[in-house]
């Protein structure tokens, strides 16, 4: 975008645009491009209590598994270790973690949140379950949804607090530097989460969380 604003200044003064009109042309352009990216979210406001966050750049992801053999799940190259060394922390215990959802572009985002606001009638609705576009952590790449091989039938499913999978993460997560991002009662107020959990072992990580310029220190 700043080789876009460097190069219509000098077009400006080529054909003596009024210096207001151009203003005004440019507020419109930098609006638009804002709306057309997401709206609020690109300015780094919260949306119906999500935080924004940027996209990972897929240079930075690592393919970690797959979602019962459909789709790939990616995470931070960074943060696969961590979660390949719990995974088999868990597994001598017994139990077994799958990945179900890692990092997710904006524009993935995008159409979930529109499904969403189709199925709960409204944004403020469908953000209780569904963060807005430029608003997800999953956009991040340090953060994955969990489940227990052996229970399909919670996958993303509040049950899966019931799971031998969610009780083995609760205990030992945190030895892996991953923590739960939306316990019950939450302050971002959004909806419990217990399959959704976010790596904070590298300050380059937690500071995403807890230290985002427009964060408000809790
Ligand atoms: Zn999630």
């Amino acid at each position: 975008m700043s080789g876009i604003l460097r190069r219509i200044p000098r077009s400006n003064a080529k054909f003596g645009l009024n210096p207001f009109i151009f203003r005004g042309v440019m507020v419109l352009a930098v609006f638009s491009l804002a709306v057309a990216k997401g709206g609020a979210g690109e300015k780094g406001e919260d949306r119906f209590g999500h935080h924004a966050y940027a996209e990972a750049s897929q240079k930075e992801l690592t393919r970690i598994g797959s979602y019962r053999g459909t789709r790939p799940v990616l995470m931070r190259t960074a943060a696969a270790q961590a979660f390949r060394d719990m995974v088999s922390a868990a597994q001598n215990d017994g139990v077994s973690l799958i990945p179900i959802s890692g990092f997710r572009s904006i524009a993935t985002q995008k159409i979930l949140f529109a499904r969403s606001v189709r199925r709960r009638g409204s944004e403020l609705a469908a953000a209780q379950w569904v963060a807005p576009p430029g608003h997800s952590e999953h956009a991040t790449g340090w953060v994955l949804d969990l489940g227990d091989k052996n229970r399909p039938d919670t996958d993303v499913e509040q049950s899966f607090e019931d799971t031998p999978a969610f009780r083995w993460l609760f205990k030992n997560a945190g030895r892996f530097h991953f923590e739960m991002s939306f316990p019950k009662g939450n302050q971002q107020g959004v909806s419990y989460e217990p399959w959704h959990w976010r790596f904070v072992g590298f300050s380059e990580a937690s500071s995403v969380f807890y230290l985002s310029p427009n964060r408000k220190i809790q």
